[in-house]
């Protein structure tokens, strides 16, 4: 549906996009995953027409619209385009702001009403904008976004401003919304929770360069590198030694997946897969219950739904742990034996130390 191939863009001395790849297929919704001046807006505003390019090709549907000496006006790509607020007309009703883009016959096929039952909003046709909350004016604008069926919709964070209660709701009926209709989508988002439960694909994004491109599983754990790694979730990064394909760590040997380079690595692993075990009493530093290494904790961060345990082993390493119900609770200072499950994966140094500088 959707295609760019090596897409540059500057601003001056800026270079906001510095040579982008990417597939959205049909009926598929796409995360672009970046954290903020990543280049996210810019390449939103080249798709929809707002920008030339300065290298590289978009072609929409099959067309060339962009690149190569073409430039398709935006009314001419139909592409449309939820801003992340204030995009409704203040002074039309909800009906008339949603059949904005519509001719006669199709505000009079009962559209308009299809789309606002579609994002959750039945019956709303008469209200005015002022008459509703920030998310319900959210979910009119990719009500109109959708009416006319277009070939692609592009999101700009469409949901940050909004509270945080709001927020979980909006994007699962949205989803379900461009899911029913069976449009083409592609969302911005820095929110890394909202990339991976609302996308079918997440292409993450930093420097103006796609460095990641796949299913949320994928991307959550399989990181290409440690800096996507990080930006994607909480990470524990081990220094370690790879002998005979198995991670010689901190926390003891760890087996490997995926591409295991040989030598001095990091390893990583998710706060979920480091496990703790009380030590009851006074156990000797070096080996507890579990036969694991013992450590200390250090922090204890609660959320709500889980809690996130720093700890520090005894060579002065520190991991977090990711513990869903501490009973009894933990507190600074508990000795604890930590053991790992699952695999873990290896990254050569160097490329930590490039994502470091970042
Ligand atoms: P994001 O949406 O990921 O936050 P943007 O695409 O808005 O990032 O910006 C990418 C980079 O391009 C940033 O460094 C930003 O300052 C710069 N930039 C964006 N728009 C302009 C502009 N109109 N003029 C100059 N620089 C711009
Ligand atoms: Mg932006």
């Amino acid at each position: 549906m959707l295609t760019l191939s090596n897409v540059r863009k500057s601003y001056g001395v800026v270079t906001a996009l510095d040579g982008v790849d990417l597939d959205v297929p049909d009926g598929t919704l796409v995360a672009v995953l970046g954290p903020s001046g990543c280049g996210k807006t810019t390449l939103l505003r080249c798709v929809a027409g707002f920008e030339a390019v300065h290298g590289g090709t978009i072609s929409l549907a099959g067309r060339p619209v962009a690149g190569d000496g073409a430039h398709v006006p935006p009314h001419r790509r139909r592409v449309a385009v939820v801003p992340q607020e204030g995009a409704l007309f203040p002074h039309l009703s909800v009906a008339r702001n949603v059949g904005y883009g519509l001719d006669r016959a199709a505000r009079r096929s009962g559209r308009v009403e299809e789309v606002l039952a579609l994002v959750g909003l039945p019956g709303h046709g008469d209200r005015m904008p002022h008459q509703l909350s920030g998310g319900q004016q959210q979910r009119v604008a990719v009500a109109r976004a959708l009416a006319p069926r277009p070939p692609l919709v592009l999101l700009d964070e469409p949901f940050s401003a909004l509270d945080a209660g709001l927020r979980a709701d909006l994007r699962r009926d949205v989803r379900e919304a461009l899911r029913a209709d069976g449009a083409t989508a592609v969302l911005v988002t820095h929110d890394q929770g909202e990339a991976l439960s609302m996308a079918d694909r997440v292409a993450v994004m930093n420097a103006g360069r796609i460095v990641q491109y796949g299913p949320p599983t994928a991307i959550y754990r399989e990181p290409a590198d440690p800096w996507v790694a990080r930006f994607v979730g909480d990470a524990v990064l081990l220094p370690a030694d790879v002998r005979d394909g198995v991670a010689v760590t901190p926390l003891g040997r760890l087996p490997l997946h995926g591409a295991t380079p040989a030598g001095t690595v990091s390893v990583l692993l998710r706060p979920e897969q480091v496990r703790l075990t009380t030590v009851v009493g006074a156990a000797g530093i070096g080996g507890g219950a579990a036969g694991g290494p013992t450590a200390v904790v250090v922090r204890h961060d609660f959320h709500g739904h889980d809690a996130l345990v720093a700890l520090r082993l005894v060579d002065g390493t520190e991991v977090t742990a990711r513990v869903l119900d501490s009973t009894p609770p933990l507190s600074v200072g508990d000795r604890v034996t930590v053991s790992v499950s699952g695999a873990a994966r290896a990254y050569p140094t160097a490329s930590n130390r490039v994502s470091l500088t970042v």
